[in-house]
């Protein structure tokens, strides 16, 4: 099981059925060999979704940043008065 903390967002490691999940493709692969993981992580279809979510998780990280931001600038501006 320590091993798959190499990727602690791309894989979900099922101990119950002793398989490694690609929480990406939701998918779930053999974790005994470890070439079928790094294999997967080179599978095109992977890379994309990866890249897909870490663009919507940015993304979603902005939104909740945004009105943070704002209230200060706010705060800001009122104190400066
Ligand atoms: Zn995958």
């Amino acid at each position: 099981m320590g091993r798959m903390k190499e990727f602690p967002n791309e894989f979900y490691c099922d101990t119950d059925h002793k398989q490694l999940f690609s929480v990406m493709c939701e998918k779930s692969i053999d974790p005994l060999r470890r070439s079928t993981v790094v294999d997967h992580m080179k599978n095109i279809k992977h890379v994309e979704k990866k890249a897909l979510k870490d663009k919507v998780a940015q993304l979603e990280r902005n939104e909740e940043l945004a009105p943070k931001i704002a209230r200060q600038t706010d705060i800001n501006s009122q104190l400066q008065m």
